[in-house]
């Protein structure tokens, strides 16, 4: 685009976002803190889902102090739903970097920022610019879809490869004068007009410049790489019960769903039988001896690049002394304590399930 028309399409698109912006409360805000908040949040997850998050978050840490000085689980406790648990972790480390190193100021410098655990380039463009008016351009999966439409980039948008060039693009159309608005204006076009599946155009500010649009090819944009298919594992797990207490074990910090609490037990071996790998699973986890009563339930749940199915067995302790081996950490809890750990998505899928059937024994 020439130079004319890029200020056009900035000048529509911010008339735009000023008259038609969703209230949000992150918007009510030009705190660093606050806004580094959000936009953890709004990686990989929708506006609806965070909104209450958010305002629990800062009710109960309305300081970088308060969260930096909060206890793992507590964190975790306040993220469960969310998933994605490596950016509140990273987030939790950044806060208490920023809280020994910088006095709880976050740095505005974006070399100083970006070296910040799970600091990026998306999060520090968007704090950068919304709280700091420092003039860098944010490339999510919403704006990848605005430009690949407005400009008709063919490259897809889910090959990493391309990020480069989707920056490139975006650096150029950035309102270097208004940079927190203008990149919250093109995520909020893509968000309620430039909708992936029900683009709608007829009512888009910037139809004019759209190159999709004036040749017919909305329709055919943005390019994507055809996903693999997502493989299943088939899990067997065991809610042990001894003295009227569950066990409940602890995963180590790192990797995916580290730091929370389940129920343990793991995968399922070629040719074994579920219950005999909930009951191996369980003694090479905890040490413990275990035997079946009975199964409770049988879940599904998806992840981003995996689907479990998971067959949850109730059983009793029958021996052996507690030897963690991959669990961290363990805790035997009395059922009405199980609502104060964080437990990974497809546990809750059962958990209700559990707390009925803990009433009737
Ligand atoms: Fe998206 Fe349609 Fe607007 Fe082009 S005209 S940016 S395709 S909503």
């Amino acid at each position: 685009m020439k130079k004319s028309e890029i200020e056009f399409y900035q000048k529509q698109l911010l008339n735009w976002y000023q008259k038609n912006h969703r209230t949000l409360p992150w918007r009510e805000t030009s705190h660093p803190y606050y806004i580094w908040v959000s936009e953890v949040m709004l990686q990989q997850t929708q506006v609806k889902t965070v909104i209450p998050y958010f305002e629990r978050f800062i009710q109960k840490f309305p300081t970088i102090f308060d969260f930096a000085a909060a206890d793992e689980d507590t964190i975790l406790k306040m993220w469960e739903g969310l998933g994605y648990y490596s950016r509140i972790r990273n987030f939790h480390k950044a806060a208490k970097i920023i809280v020994a190193d910088y006095n709880g100021e976050i740095p505005d410098d974006r070399g100083m920022f970006i070296q910040q655990p799970g600091v990026g380039d998306y999060i520090a463009s968007a704090v950068l610019s919304i709280a700091f008016h420092q003039p860098y351009a944010v490339v999510d999966g919403n704006v990848k879809r605005v430009l690949a439409r407005l400009l008709l980039l063919s490259e897809p948008v889910n090959d990493a490869k391309n990020n480069k060039l989707f920056q490139k693009q975006a650096d150029k159309l950035l309102a270097a004068e208004q940079p927190g608005s203008y990149n919250q204006a093109v995520m909020e076009l893509g968000a309620l007009v430039c909708k992936p599946a029900t683009p709608d155009c007829l009512n888009c500010p910037i139809q004019n410049a759209c190159k999709a649009f004036s040749r017919g090819k909305v329709g055919d944009f943005p390019k994507r790489l055809q996903k693999k298919p997502v493989p299943t594992k088939h899990i067997a797990v065991g809610v042990v019960i001894d003295n009227n207490k569950l066990l409940i074990t602890k995963r180590k910090s790192g990797g995916l769903l580290g730091g929370l609490w389940e129920f343990p037990g793991g995968k399922i071996n070629k040719g074994e039988m579920t219950e005999q790998a909930c009951v191996r699973e369980i003694k090479e986890e905890t040490g413990l001896n275990v035997v079946i009563e009975k199964q409770l339930t049988a879940v599904k749940h998806a992840y981003t690049h995996f689907k479990i199915e998971m067959a949850v067995f109730i059983c009793r302790k029958t021996g052996g002394g507690i030897t963690l081996d991959g669990p961290v950490d363990h805790r035997w809890i009395s059922p009405g304590e199980i609502e104060k750990y964080p437990f990974p998505g497809s546990n809750h899928q059962f958990i209700p399930r559990l707390k009925e059937y803990l009433k009737n024994i």
